[in-house]
């Protein structure tokens, strides 16, 4: 079953289009990898299946209805920036299920998923804590709670890691390759500029240049067969 759909996805700033028609069919549950040079489309992209930013062109589809209009609260997606946008003056708990309660979920159901949530990603002593009382990988935890607590169909990650050091940033890839599979059906969109990264967490991988689509396909896919010397570049280059 598809999960998400982009045909002929354009976006323009002004008059400048900065992605020029892309085609990406991402089946319900994969975790799907886009990665790219900086400035080559990625976080538009996101922020277009989101729904934060306006498409200017193409059809986008989630489970096989047309969203391109849809309001971000109703699309099943979920979004987890790469800067946490963590409320500084609510508690851990307050941040996890402020979304739930702007939406009317009563208080019982946010509390319910507020902890299921808090039980996955092991921060269930951390909920009293304000934001800045964590280490950066906790406050990474929490953005990805409140993600979680929606329990949407579609999860979108914008360079989640980029901001911790290196070993953390191994350790959580490594959680979210576990959240995966936790979170079985959930569909999964991963932007980076890291191969690593790209490589060990995707079932597929869309490789963008330029606002366009260079190569799709499984990592071991783009490694061994690259379409281009660009995707052997990008793809093969060690880190
Ligand atoms: P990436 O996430 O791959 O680094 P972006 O999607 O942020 O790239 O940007 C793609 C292109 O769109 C870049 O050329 C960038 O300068 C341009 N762009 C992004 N956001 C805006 C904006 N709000 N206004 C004008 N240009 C933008
Ligand atoms: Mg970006």
């Amino acid at each position: 079953m598809t999960g998400v759909s982009l045909k002929n996805i354009k976006k323009s700033y002004g008059g400048l289009e900065v992605v020029h028609g892309v085609d990406i069919e991402i089946e319900k549950g994969e975790f799907v990898v886009f990665v790219g040079p900086s400035g080559c489309g990625k976080s538009t992209l996101l922020r277009m299946i989101a729904g934060l930013e306006e498409i200017s062109g193409g059809d986008l589809e989630i489970h096989g209805q047309r969203v391109n209009d849809v309001d971000p609260s109703n699309r099943g997606v979920a979004m987890v920036f790469q800067t946490y946008a963590l409320y500084p003056h609510m508690t851990v708990d307050q941040n996890m299920g402020f979304g739930l309660r702007m939406n009317g979920t009563p208080k019982a159901e946010v509390a319910k998923r507020v902890s299921e949530a808090a039980k996955i990603l092991q921060i269930e002593d951390l909920l009293d804590r304000k934001p800045k009382q964590l280490s950066g990988g906790q406050r990474q935890r929490v953005a990805i709670g409140r993600a979680i607590v929606r329990h949407p169909q579609v999860f979108l990650f914008d360079e989640p890691l980029s901001n911790l050091d290196a070993e953390l940033r191994v350790a959580t890839r490594l959680e979210l390759a576990k959240l995966h599979q936790q979170l079985a059906g959930s569909t999964m969109i991963y932007v980076t500029h890291d191969q690593v990264e790209a490589m060990t967490l995707a079932d597929k991988i869309v490789v963008l240049r330029k606002g366009r689509v260079e190569q799709i396909g499984a990592p071991m896919e783009l490694y061994e067969n690259p379409a281009n010397l660009f995707v052997a570049g990008f793809i093969g280059s060690p880190k």
